[in-house]
Order: structure tokens, then sequence, then C-alpha cells
């Protein structure tokens, strides 16, 4: 079967990578793919905005299967223009992305189906939020509904913060993301990222990860896209598990089913664990980046088969295989992000860092100049590596990382330290 993957990031290069193990595949193709990518298939530009370019595409190179990375194909229709094609994918329809494209969409649908999350408010104006804000305590959090690359929710400490991140977010701050303002009560404890992959029936939990949101070491400073995770995640006991599928997950795959928009591919709740059990803070609708690095490193089964049978809605008769092993990623970032990354600056060493057993080094934004590898984004490389413990994972990533020669980045030293923190207090 030749599959095509859509997407550019270091999730999609270890997509790729576990892609490329299926005995199910004869030729991968990536759109537009990175410099890490292109060695496990072939990269084109394709305008993935341009269903009818992409449905063209999948036609002249007999494609049998997409698997869309990437949240904004997926709210822009492109599951939906693919099954109108009849072409086999791996991602939700319009409708079913909502769960990540609005988040006062899923608020509502927790309401309804009673699924735990914190207190709410949906506002379409500046003067009915703050009325709203005048009423509750703080800390409070301040979204935008769309999608914001991430950008778009402030934890705020005081009322005055949180009144001036609902006036940037009706000021255009957000372009049409920021239209409607969700404002949610601020839930304490430790977050966990839990996915299942959802066949608009049946859901089937994957293992557990959990990821590092601060850019700097002892998670502080700004907010970024993950600068690191880890496999298995301890915080996810499995009670936790158990309850997130039975409170969180299950209730969702059910509503979405009732309300005639079934959700297929991987759904993936960022979860708060708090003193009364795992509450939702919020939907992607795709796998995530950099979770997905640990993941596809413990997975023994064949992904390709598996998403398959997420697409053809047979996952109730599907089981998945995972090592023991625990795997830990540490993302190296440019200088300047998560404000402005410096481009362009060499990176030497990467078949060193390679050579190392139980690693592998996923590349993030890259480009390749002849022999050269260039920095081409934010966040850069994902330096992954299998150990029989978190502490032992996270040494071995860190040993590679130390054979890369890049002055141009930087990365924390810290990740995995609560996994290892645990590890060490249960001797
Ligand atoms: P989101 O994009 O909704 O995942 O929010 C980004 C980050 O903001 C989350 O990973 C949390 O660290 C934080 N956050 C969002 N909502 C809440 C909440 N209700 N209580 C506490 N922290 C939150």
């Amino acid at each position: 079967m030749n599959v095509l993957l859509i997407g550019s990031g270091g999730r999609e290069h270890a997509l790729a990578w576990a892609l490329s193990a299926s005995p199910l595949l004869t030729k991968l193709y990536a759109a537009p793919g990175n410099a890490g990518i292109a060695e496990l298939a072939t990269c084109v530009a394709l305008d993935v905005a341009d269903h009818d370019a992409v449905k063209r595409f999948i036609a002249d190179l007999g494609i049998g299967f997409v698997v869309i990375g990437p949240e904004a194909p997926l709210v822009a229709g492109l599951g939906d223009a693919l099954a109108a094609a009849g072409v086999k994918h791996f991602g939700p329809s319009q409708a079913a992305a909502q769960l990540e494209g609005s988040k006062g969409f899923t608020k509502d649908l927790c309401r309804e189906a009673g699924i735990p999350t914190g207190a709410y408010g949906r506002f379409k104006d500046a003067a009915s939020a703050k009325a709203y804000l005048a009423e509750q305590p703080v800390p409070i959090v301040v979204k935008a509904d769309g999608l914001a690359a991430g950008k778009g929710v402030v934890v705020a400490a005081t009322r005055a913060e949180a009144e001036a991140a609902v006036d940037a977010c009706f000021s255009g701050a957000f372009g049409a993301a920021g239209a409607e303002v969700v404002i949610e009560a601020f839930l304490a404890g430790e977050e966990a990222s839990f996915f299942a992959l959802c066949d608009g029936t049946h859901a089937l939990a994957l293992v557990t990860a959990q990821d590092h949101k601060r850019v700097g070491d002892d998670d502080t400073g700004p907010n970024t896209g993950g600068m690191g995770a880890y496999s298995p995640a301890p915080v996810m006991t499995p009670e936790l598990v158990q309850r997130t599928m039975d409170e969180i997950i299950r209730p969702t795959v059910a509503a979405m089913a009732a309300r005639g928009t079934p959700f297929k591919g991987v759904l993936f709740a960022g979860l708060m664990i708090t003193d009364g059990g795992p509450q939702l803070i919020e939907y992607n609708v795709r796998f995530g980046d950099p979770e997905t690095q640990v993941l596809m490193m413990r997975l023994q089964s064949d992904l390709l088969a598996a998403m398959i049978a997420t697409a053809d809605g047979v996952l109730d008769h599907f089981d998945l295989r995972w090592r023991d092993d625990a795997a830990l990623t540490v993302v190296l970032a440019a200088k300047g992000y998560p404000g402005t990354p410096e481009k362009g600056t060499e990176i030497r060493g990467l078949d060193a860092a390679r050579a190392l057993a139980g690693v592998q080094v996923f590349h993030a934004g890259t480009k390749r100049d002849g022999e050269r590898i260039l920095a081409d984004g934010g966040r850069v490389l994902n330096v992954t590596a299998l150990g029989a413990t978190v502490a032992e994972a996270q040494a071995r990533a860190y040993q590679a990382i130390a054979k890369i020669d890049w002055p141009g980045g930087f990365w924390r030293h810290d990740i995995g330290w609560r996994a290892v923190l645990r590890e060490t207090a249960k001797g």
C-alpha cells in the first residue's frame, strides 16, 4: 500500500519511522516532510489546503491511505474531502475536529455528557466576559476559542491580567480564533497527556506519556509546544487510566456518535490530575508533539495496521503491543525559541548521536543543504532514547545530545525529572 503522510514536524518523523516498519507499506510519501523524513519517504511539495490538488496527487500516485498529522488540515476539512473521494485516511472529519477547533464546543459537550472539566463560560464580547470575571475567583484561565497555535491560553494570577487577556483576544491578537473567549476555572494538579485510538464507536488507550511545556529547566519560563516528553507517565496509575477511559474518553466517543459526528482518529486528552481524579483541560484531535516520539519508540505493533483498523471501525478486534522499556525525548530548539528562533545555523554530529544503541534522532524543523543539516524552525530535533527506566532513557538521551555539535541550539537538562524522582523514591 502506498501511504501519504501529511505534516513536517518531529511528530511526523516519528510516525514516518513507525509506518516504515509496516509490512503493509509499499511506498511512503510525505507532504511536505523535512530533512529527517526524507530518509524514509519521498517528500513532495503539496498545498494541503488545496483539497483538489491533494486528491489529484492521490489518484496519480495510487495512494491507498492518508495519515493526517497536524490539526489545521483536519479542522479545515481535509478528512471530509478524502472521505467524499473514497480515500481511506487516519484523522477525524471537520465536525469531529471541533473537539480541538473550538474549546467552547468541547466544554459544552463535557457539560452535556457529564465529563469532568473546570467550570466555564463562553463569551462573544469583552463586556460580558469581564462581568463573568468579576464574579470568579483567581487564578483563572482565559482561552481563545479557536486554533491559536498553542498561544491562545493565559493562566491569569490576577483579575487585571485576566481582563487584559480578554482584551487581547477581542482585539484580534489571535485572528478569528479569538472571536469567542472561554473563561475557565483554574485546576490544580499535575498534567498528563492521554491518547486513545477511536474508530467512531470503540476506544483503545495507548500507553501514558507526559510532556514539559515550559521552555526552561525546573519548568520555568514561557510555555512552548513542548520541550521534551517521556513514557510511561508514573502519575497515570492503572486506576487513573481506567477512570480516564470510563469518565472522559468513552463518554466523549459516545456523545460524538450520538450527535451524528463520530470521532475517528486519535483523541489526545490534556488532563489535570486533581485530588478528585482526572479532569479534562482540552482535547486535541491528532497525535501530540513530542509525545508521539516516545510512544512510537515503545510501540511494537504495526502502526499502519492500527490506523487502518481505526479508519475501518474495527478497533474492538484490535490490540496493541508495547515495549516494557521507558522512552524519553529531549527537544533541541533554536536559540530565540519560543520567540523568534534563529534559522540557518548548522548542526553537526547527528550520525554519532544516532549510532548509540536505543537512540533515534527525530527531525522537527530542519532542512538539508547539500551535505549539511540546517536549523529551520523553533523546535529542531528530538533526541529520543529507550531505557529500562525513565532514568536510564534520560541518561542515554543526554549522552546522545553530548555528541551533537550545534552552537545555535539549546535544550532543557531535566526532562523527565518528575518520573525520575518517583523512580528513585520507589527504589
Ligand atoms: P491548553 O492549550 O488548553 O492545553 O492550555 C495550555 C496550558 O495551559 C495547559 O497545558 C495548562 O498548563 C494550562 N491550563 C489550561 N487550562 C487550565 C486550567 N483550567 N487550569 C489550570 N491550567 C490550565
